[in-house]
C-alpha cells in the first residue's frame, strides 16, 4: 500500500521524498511507502478546506449526521482489514485495534445522532416581545494533529464532532499511522463526504505540521501528541489568538490500598500498563503500594506477569506487541537500561515469538524514589515503577508529585479512600477499582497540568471546542 493525500477530493502523491514502512512485529516485512508532503501541498489542503467551508456550514445537521451513520456503516464492513493494516503498520495486537476500529464506529454514529440534538438554548430577555437565544455555529476550517498510538480512535474523536458542528478540517497525521490515515480517508470518500470537508495531508510533523499550525487561514487546531510539540503548538495559536486544544502526556498513577482486592487488583493494574506495549497516554506507569501489603503484592505481580504474552501484534493471543517504531524503540530501551543501573528488577516478561522486531519485554522495577527520571518521565512503553506508601496520606501525595494529570486509579474497598481520591487526585480522568486506561467514548477525556489544554475530548465536550457560541436576540 502507499499513502497518498486527498485534497479538495483529489487523491495525489506529494513529491517532498517517501519512507518504506516496516511492520515493527518482523522487520523484514516491508508493509508501504509513505510519500511526505511539501509546504505546497499543505497551502492547497487549506485552500479547500475554505473552499468547501461555506456550503458544508450550512448543510443541515440531520444531513451531515445521515453522512456519518454512512462511514460508520463503510469502516464496520471494513473491520477487519482496517484493524490488520494498523496492526501491521505500529504494531497493537490484532484484537486491541479491532476494538479500537469499533470504538471508531461508535464514535461516528454517537456524534452523527448529535447533529439533531439541541445546539443552545432560550434565555429569557428582560425586554417585552424580545426572543433572546444562544446557538452553537461552526469554528470554520479546522486543523486536526494526531499521533500514532490510536491510528483509528483518536482521528475519528476529532473528525466525528468536527465534522457535525460543520467544519471542514486538514488532518496531518502521525508520520507511523499515515498508512492506517489514508485508508481511513478512503473510507470518508466512498461514504460520499463532500469534496473538501476532508483533507489529509502526510508527513512530517516539522515540515507540514508548522505551516499548518502558523501560516493557514485556520480557526482552531486540535492535536493529541506529546508535551513538548503540544507546548509549542499552544504558543503558537495563542499568538494567532486562534483556538487551540492539546492533549499531551501521562505519567498516570494507581494506587493499591492495604484493602485492595490483589487478585481482582493485579491483572487490571497489568492490562493499564502493558496493553499496546504501554503506548497509551492513560497508560499505568506508576503503582503506589501500601507498605502494609509490599510483600504479597510483590508476589502477586510477578504471578500475574505469567499471563503476560509479548508476541507478533497479529496473534491474536498477544497481551502486548512491539513498540511502535525505531525511534520508540531506542527511547524505552534506554529506560529499561537506566532501570538496570538505578533500579532494582521485580520481574521482567519474555519474547514469545522468532522474528525480529521493535520488542521490548514487559518490566516491573522497584528502589527508586519519587523524583527519580523513572518514575517523572513519560517513558510510553511496557514499563511499571513500584512506590511503597506509609499510608493513603502519602499515597496521595505521591500521586499527585508529577507535572502531568491526565489519569489516576485507586483500588480500595473503602469508600472513603475511594470518595477522597476522586476528590483530592489532580488528574482529569480518576477511577476506582478500574485502570487508568480505558475511558468510554461518551465521556470527557483529558488532563490537567501539563497533561492538556484544559478543553475536553469525547462526549459532548467535544461540542464545545467545534463550536463557537452566538448569541443572538429579535424584537418582534
Ligand atoms: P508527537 O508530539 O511526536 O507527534 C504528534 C503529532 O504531532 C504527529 O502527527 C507529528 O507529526 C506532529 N508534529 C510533530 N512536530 C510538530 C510540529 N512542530 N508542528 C506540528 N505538528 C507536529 O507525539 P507522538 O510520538 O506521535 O505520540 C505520543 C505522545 O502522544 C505521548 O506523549 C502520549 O502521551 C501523547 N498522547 C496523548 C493523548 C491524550 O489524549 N492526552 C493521547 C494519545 C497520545
Amino acid at each position: 500500500m502507499e499513502t497518498k493525500n486527498w485534497i479538495g477530493g483529489e487523491w495525489m502523491k506529494p513529491n517532498g521524498g517517501e519512507v518504506i514502512i516496516h511492520n515493527p512485529s518482523n522487520l523484514e516485512e516491508e508493509v508501504g511507502v509513505l510519500y511526505c508532503s511539501t509546504e505546497d501541498d499543505v497551502r492547497q489542503a487549506g485552500e479547500a478546506a475554505k473552499r468547501a467551508a461555506k456550503s458544508w456550514g450550512r448543510l443541515s445537521g440531520s444531513a451531515r449526521g445521515e453522512l456519518l451513520y454512512t462511514i460508520a456503516d463503510t469502516l464496520q464492513h471494513q473491520l477487519e482489514e482496517v484493524a490488520t493494516l494498523a496492526s501491521r503498520e505500529m504494531g497493537k495486537p490484532i484484537t486491541e485495534m479491532k476494538m479500537e476500529v469499533m470504538r471508531g464506529v461508535q464514535l461516528l454514529r454517537y456524534y452523527a445522532g448529535e447533529g439533531v440534538r439541541t445546539n443552545g438554548s432560550i434565555i429569557p430577555s428582560a425586554q417585552p416581545d424580545t426572543l433572546q437565544y444562544s446557538k452553537r455555529v461552526p469554528l470554520g476550517v479546522v486543523g486536526l494533529i494526531t499521533p500514532w498510538n490510536f491510528p483509528v480512535a483518536i482521528p475519528i474523536w476529532k473528525l466525528a464532532p468536527a465534522l457535525i458542528c460543520g467544519n471542514t478540517v486538514i488532518w496531518k497525521p502521525a508520520e507511523y499511522a499515515s498508512l492506517t490515515a489514508t485508508k481511513l480517508a478512503q473510507i470518508f470518500a466512498e461514504a460520499g463526504l463532500p469534496d473538501g470537508v476532508l483533507n489529509l495531508v502526510i508527513g512530517k510533523g516539522r515540515v507540514i505540521g508548522n505551516i499548518l499550525v502558523e501560516e493557514l487561514e485556520i480557526d482552531a487546531i486540535s492535536f493529541t501528541g506529546s508535551t513538548a510539540v503540544g507546548k509549542q503548538i499552544a504558543a503558537k495559536c495563542a499568538k494567532r489568538n486562534i483556538k487551540y486544544q492539546t492533549e499531551m502526556g501521562g505519567k498516570n498513577a494507581a494506587i493499591v490500598c492495604r484493602d485492595a482486592n490483589l487478585d481482582e487488583t493485579v491483572p487490571i493494574l497489568l492490562s493499564g500498563a502493558f496493553r499496546s506495549a504501554g503506548q497509551k497516554c492513560t497508560a499505568t506507569s506508576r503503582v503506589i503500594v501500601d507498605k502494609a501489603i509490599w510483600e504479597p503484592f510483590l508476589w502477586a505481580i510477578r504471578k500475574g506477569m505469567s499471563s503476560v504474552k509479548l508476541s507478533n501484534a497479529l496473534d491474536p493471543q498477544a497481551y502486548l506487541g512491539p513498540v511502535a517504531s525505531k525511534d520508540q524503540y531506542h527511547t524505552v530501551q534506554s529506560f529499561v537500561d537506566l532501570a538496570r543501573k538505578d533500579a532494582e528488577i521485580v520481574v521482567e516478561g519474555t519474547i514469545n515469538q522468532k522474528e525480529d522486531g521493535y520488542y521490548i519485554p514487559p518490566i516491573v522495577v522497584k528502589g527508586v524514589d519519587a523524583n527519580h527520571t523513572l518514575v517523572q518521565d513519560e517513558i510510553f512503553g511496557p514499563f511499571i515503577s513500584l512506590l511503597p506508601a506509609e499510608n493513603f496520606e502519602e499515597a496521595i501525595d505521591l500521586c499527585n508529585r508529577s507535572i502531568y494529570g491526565l489519569s489516576a486509579s485507586i483500588f480500595t474497598q473503602n469508600l472513603n479512600h475511594a470518595f477522597r481520591f476522586l476528590e483530592e487526585a489532580e488528574a482529569g480522568m480518576v477511577r476506582v477499582n478500574q485502570e487508568t486506561a480505558g475511558v468510554e467514548y461518551q465521556a470527557p477525556f483529558g488532563g490537567m497540568k501539563m497533561s492538556s489544554s484544559h478543553t475536553r475530548e469525547q462526549g459532548t465536550a467535544a461540542l464545545d471546542f467545534y463550536t463557537q457560541i452566538k448569541t443572538c436576540a429579535i424584537r418582534y
